[in-house]
């Protein structure tokens, strides 16, 4: 859940048309035609990339007039397929994914599970990855994973959706080859973390 309280506002007069703030906008609201970016109000989720990389100086984060509130709809969510989703990404449901938004993994689930395709849509619809951009990409594409969705970043953007290994896959002659480390270890503790009972607080 994220309650946004910001706005992407673009000065037309400054605006070159370069599309950075198009490009890295984590979920497509913004569009450059005629060489001038518009913001999709409705879309915007505050993030503030468009105003720190636009190189004209050309946007403004301003204050909504009304906060908007994202969150998934738990109403209309099976929370026994939202944590078969979770466990099969190996993530607790439970475990925060989006630091920045104290998103969790079954928020995440939810919104897959309620048609999302896309870390842009998952953006959109649980307010993750709006914040730092950084860690929770990896989540969100094992949980797209583990629901038989294999996304394409964004025509002309520049997202990367390159999945990184996960301690369970780390192949066995790469274990033998550094038998110091403690992979079979890790693994344990790991699972431990996702199998951990829940403690059912989805008020958020
Ligand atoms: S990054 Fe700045 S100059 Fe470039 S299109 Fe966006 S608003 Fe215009
Ligand atoms: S979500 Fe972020 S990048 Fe997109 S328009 Fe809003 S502030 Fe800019």
């Amino acid at each position: 859940m994220k309650v946004v309280n910001l706005l992407a506002v673009v000065d037309a007069a400054k605006c070159r048309g370069c599309k950075t703030c198009e490009r890295v906008c984590p979920v497509l609201a913004v569009r450059v035609e005629n060489k001038k970016a518009q913001i999709d109000e409705a879309r915007c989720r505050g993030c503030n990339n468009c105003e720190q990389r636009c190189p004209e100086s050309a946007v403004a984060m301003v204050r909504r007039e009304e906060p908007l509130v994202v969150r998934v709809d738990w109403d209309e969510a099976d929370y026994a397929e939202i944590v078969a989703l979770c466990r099969r990404a190996r993530l607790n449901p439970e475990q925060l994914v989006c630091y920045c938004t104290a998103t969790r993994a079954e928020e995440v689930a939810a919104a897959v599970l309620q048609g999302a395709r896309s870390p842009e849509e998952i953006s959109l619809r649980t307010g993750a990855r709006t914040g730092c951009k950084v860690e929770c990409i990896q989540p969100l594409l094992r949980l797209l994973e583990a629901a038989g969705i294999q996304p394409e970043p964004p025509e002309g953007g520049w997202q990367w959706y390159g999945r990184t290994v996960t301690a369970w896959e780390i192949p066995e002659d790469i274990k033998k080859k550094y038998a110091g480390f403690y992979f079979d270890e890790d693994i344990k503790l790991l699972d431990r973390v996702v199998n951990a009972p829940l403690q059912g607080r989805r008020d958020s």
